[in-house]
């Protein structure tokens, strides 16, 4: 695997922080952090913030953090941190030393929760959750004080230390930030900052029944990690006067929040929320399933770290909320694994091939070139023998005036290897063809004909007895709409693709892919790039097709022009 580049395309947030720079904000210090939630397996969209936190890291010559955003202990699973650590590897990023959750600081936030409770600037609430609602207004209409908001000082100190040695029940009580219940910002309409939650956290235990609200606790880890510029996505916009204003109370180093538009992908949904719905639904076959989005799944579909972050450049870092087209995704891959990945040949649907004037028992072995973009990768030999497979599709008996290959009487080439004349059909009782009869021109081996006549189309093919059996899954979007939300009545499942998988398991594949290793990739000659799958057993690999070698996305560019 090749190293990120140091510098990629610039944008708007590398702007403000060479601004910062020149401005010498910081003391010249570049901090970044990477902070996803332990709830669920990190996918593209996180991708595209581990490029910017961890690239915007690498280029200023600044470090970056990963850090478990922990403090909701009911959705949170040490299989998901294992998973993100494993997938921020995967893309080619290290935080060395620098791995935090936000669970470590526990003790830091409760004591910042002292200090604002001494300085008056929160206080213990006693209204249920019901009622919290009712007293917090709407868009339009201001919110109303709580009955608790004046507590004295001593009181509320009393009760927050109580709330901490389980002395109520969940919901019973929460702390609030003293701000503003006339606000224009909901957000600052007296936030709650810890709530009681009697639940065991998967690394602090049972030590703690209080737990601290996202918004609180996100400033202070980044106060208490050094950050200088903590990014997060656009919704956290209308919360950023809430992070600044609790980072001032407490009077803490202060970081500098910006937000950028996060991604969305069409044919896709892009929520941790909704990989769960997909994956405990059986709608997918897992967290790691080849259609999902996740880091996992397009890494188990044979997707490389280098395209991924080809991608990321490209979309680039915006303001402006926009959904990018699944077909840039595969564009990336396909251009990356055009550059890469060993050509071979497979048949999906064989159909069975008799040479009749190619002596039996014979097997002759022809050259075939391993990458044409890459004169480096060499060449192979194929085995040919009397009986071969061909693609079922690539034969039509009637064909149509537009069908170029394969047809009785008709000259076809076979790739790297020889002409063949299709001479006879032959069909079972009832009318199905069960192989074809052929003859090949010994003079055209290696798949050009001396006299210089020409063929419309060139076959690939695998020797029948040489070749072996595998298992093939083809993939189309999961789901059947460009937009599978845009129908706010529906339920997104309803719009899933219900031919998704396609699993074709007796396909030939060329013998020297036998032992392929799990995770290898290939160019499957006229079919697409594939990658070889977890489930292969050692008689029998099993293949995902990455992407066809379609390029949709050069088609809906020129359409653009
Ligand atoms: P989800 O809605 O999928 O659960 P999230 O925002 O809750 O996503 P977090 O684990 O909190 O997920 O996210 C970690 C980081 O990744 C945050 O900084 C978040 O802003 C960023 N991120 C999440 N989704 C996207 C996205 N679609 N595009 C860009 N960045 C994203
Ligand atoms: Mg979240």
């Amino acid at each position: 695997m090749t190293a990120p580049d140091a510098a990629g395309p610039s944008n708007f947030i590398k702007n403000i922080i060479e601004e910062d720079l020149k401005n010498g904000k910081n003391d010249g210090r570049v901090h970044t952090r990477f902070p996803p939630e332990p709830n669920g397996y990190l996918h593209i969209g996180h991708a595209k913030s581990i490029c910017l936190n961890f690239g915007i890291a690498a280029e200023f010559n600044g470090l970056c953090n990963l850090r478990m955003d922990d403090t909701n202990p009911t959705k949170e699973e040490v299989e998901y941190v294992e998973s993100i650590k494993q997938d921020v590897h995967w893309m080619g990023f290290d935080w060395q030393d620098r791995m935090y959750y936000a669970s470590d600081y526990f003790e830091r936030f409760y004591e910042c929760a002292v200090d604002l409770i001494k300085k008056g600037r929160a206080y213990v609430c006693d209204l249920s959750p019901d009622e919290m609602r009712q007293y917090r207004g709407t868009l339009t209409e201001a919110g109303k004080e709580s009955p608790y908001r004046s507590r004295p000082v001593e009181e509320n100190l009393d009760l927050f230390e109580r709330m901490r040695k389980g002395e109520f029940p969940d919901g019973s009580r929460t702390l609030r930030a003293k701000i503003d219940m006339a606000s224009g910002n909901i957000n600052m309409r007296d936030p709650v900052i810890y709530r009681i939650l009697h639940a065991e956290h998967h690394m602090t235990g049972d030590r703690w029944c209080i737990y601290p609200m996202y918004d609180y606790a996100h400033c202070i880890s980044d106060s208490i990690e050094g950050i200088t510029h903590s990014i997060c996505t656009l919704e956290f916009e209308d919360h950023r006067p809430l992070y600044d204003w609790f980072l001032d109370e407490l009077g803490i180093y202060h970081p500098q929040q910006i937000e950028f538009a996060r991604l969305n992908l069409t044919y896709t949904v892009m929520s941790k929320r909704k990989f769960i719905q997909l994956v405990t639904g059986g709608h997918v076959r897992g967290w790691d399933d080849p259609r999902m989005p996740t880091i996992s799944g397009l890494r188990r579909r044979g997707y490389t770290p280098e395209s991924v972050r080809s991608f990321c450049d490209r979309i680039g870092v915006a303001k402006a909320a926009s959904t990018v087209d699944m077909a840039l995704l595969e564009y990336c891959i396909r251009e990356d694994l055009n550059r890469r990945a060993p050509r071979v040949m497979a048949v999906l649907r064989p159909l069975r091939v008799v040479i009749t004037n190619y002596p039996e028992n014979q097997t002759d072995e022809l050259e075939a070139i391993n990458n044409p973009e890459d004169p480096s990768a060499g060449t192979r030999k194929v085995p040919f023998s009397r009986v071969i497979y061909i693609e079922k599709e690539d034969f039509m008996e009637d064909p149509p005036k537009k069908f170029f290959r394969l047809s009785p009487g008709r000259e076809v080439r076979l790739r790297y290897a020889y002409f063949i004349t299709c001479v006879d059909v032959i069909k079972d009782e009832r009318g199905e063809i069960t192989e074809i009869h052929c003859t090949y021109d010994p003079a055209t081996r290696g798949g050009d004909a001396p006299d210089g006549r020409k063929v419309k189309a060139t076959l690939h093919w695998v020797s029948a007895a040489e070749s072996i059996e595998a298992e093939v899954r083809l993939y189309d979007h999961l789901f059947i709409k460009p937009d599978p939300e845009e129908d706010e009545d529906r339920d997104f499942i309803s719009n899933i693709n219900p031919k998704s998988l396609e699993i074709v398991t007796d396909c030939r594949i060329e013998p020297g892919l036998a032992g392929a290793k799990h995770g290898s990739k290939y160019q499957f000659e006229r079919l697409g790039y594939f990658c070889v799958d977890s489930d292969s057993s050692p008689g029998k690999p099993v293949f995902n097709r990455t992407v066809t070698l379609k390029d949709t996305w050069a088609k809906i560019q020129n359409a653009q022009k």
